[in-house]
């Protein structure tokens, strides 16, 4: 199946007017790199809540590998998605390293397994030497870094990156955009990049989703939409 299957979904918060997201059909395919672009207010943040299992659609379905997100699935789901955040969402009281052990404890792996994991995804992000360090002594592109080896440690088959450039310069946006590319080959990963920047979506990726008002208003191969006058 494919990793993400929107079907017809709605969704409307209590008390607003208008859906958040309205009759959205979408899919995402093993393996593909997508993006997901709209302005303010577009759906973007729902459109990640509903993946993460924060919320539920109202009407329609949403497949997340073939199954529908339930009390006895969501948990399952949630252990092979990790997520990249805006703003990095680290523990100020925690170093790098035991940022990164940090969803390997909620699992109850052992401290051994946990520490060995965790070096070796900082590692993978060039952060090594930085292990010992606490967040508020890093740069911003280096705290991102130190959130995709967190996302990464659990071994996710999907990983869902929401504004995860927006909070950066334009240098270091392309070194962090660069490192989510060569990730996702490597491991082979399903990429979904939540953004409002369109060169986020230009560079990156494959195919697009474009979001207006909770309408998906565009969807295609990047380059083709990107082109479109
Ligand atoms: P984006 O992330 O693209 O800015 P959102 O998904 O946050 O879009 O918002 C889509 C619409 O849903 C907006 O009109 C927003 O005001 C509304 N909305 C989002 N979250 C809530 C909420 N928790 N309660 C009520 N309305 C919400
Ligand atoms: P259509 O809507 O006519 O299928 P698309 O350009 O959306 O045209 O899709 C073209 C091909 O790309 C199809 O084979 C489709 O399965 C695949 N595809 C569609 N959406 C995505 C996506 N988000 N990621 C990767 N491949 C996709």
């Amino acid at each position: 199946p494919d990793v993400l299957d929107f079907q017809n979904v709605s969704k409307t918060y209590p008390g607003q007017p208008r859906p958040a997201l309205n009759d959205l059909t979408l899919r995402v395919p093993r393996g593909s790199r997508t993006g997901v672009i709209g302005r303010s207010g577009a759906g973007k943040s729902t459109l990640v809540r509903l993946i993460s299992g924060l919320e539920t659609p109202d009407a329609g379905r949403l497949l997340v590998r073939g199954d529908a997100l339930g009390p006895a699935t969501r948990a399952a789901h949630q252990a092979r998605t990790g997520l990249v955040f805006q703003q990095f969402n680290l523990l100020a009281q925690r170093t790098v390293l035991r940022n990164v052990t940090l969803p390997l404890e909620l699992r109850g792996v052992p401290r051994a397994r946990r520490d060995a994991l965790a070096r070796e995804h900082l590692d993978l992000v060039g952060l090594g030497e930085y292990a010992g360090r606490y967040p508020a002594q890093l740069s911003g592109g280096q705290k991102q870094r130190v959130g995709i080896a967190r996302a990464l440690v659990t071994a996710p088959d999907l990983l869902l990156a929401d504004e995860a450039t927006s909070a950066l310069d334009p240098e270091t946006s392309a070194g962090i955009l660069n490192l989510l590319l060569d990730l996702q080959r490597e491991r082979d990963l399903t990429l979904v990049i939540v953004t409002h920047q369109l060169e986020v979506v230009r560079a990156v990726t494959t195919h697009v989703a474009v979001l207006d008002a909770g309408q998906l208003v565009e969807t295609g191969e990047t380059a083709a939409v990107l082109r479109a006058p």
